[in-house]
């Protein structure tokens, strides 16, 4: 069943038949694209910056285009930075280093509770010792 959305493009109402934006977008975006496409062919390893600045393609559409796996669909590497600390990546939105710092967050919490624990009662002594 179609249904009224709005676009993610310009904000107006649409029929949602699958593509995520209106009719106008939708084609305004798949020229940008072809645009995209043609630099990175001409450009390998390019980074997101470098395509946005060489095409004037918002870099909006440059990501989606990213996270739907469309340049590794044709054997290109480009990067674009990590989320969580700009390392340069290819793949996914975290660098491997980030990833794991994600998996291992709960281990470091935990440690740094004790710290704080150990810091109160040093403090503690100092003062004592102060008098
Ligand atoms: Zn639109
Ligand atoms: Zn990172």
């Amino acid at each position: 069943m179609n249904k009224l959305k709005n676009c993610s493009g310009c904000g107006r109402l649409y029929m949602e038949i699958g593509q995520g934006m209106c009719q106008d977008c939708y084609r305004k975006e798949q020229d940008d694209e072809q645009v995209v496409y043609s630099y990175v062919r001409d450009h390998d390893k390019c980074s997101v910056q470098e395509i946005v600045d060489g095409t004037g393609v918002k870099e909006r559409v440059v990501l989606r285009m990213l996270k739907a796996g469309r340049f590794i669909a044709s054997g290109l590497e480009i990067n674009y930075p990590c989320q969580g600390c700009g390392t340069p990546i290819t793949t996914g939105k975290l660098c491997s280093k980030c990833s794991s710092d994600i998996i291992n967050q709960a281990d470091r919490l935990k440690a740094a509770r004790k710290v704080q624990k150990v810091d109160r009662s040093r403090t503690m002594y100092n003062s004592y010792r102060d008098k």
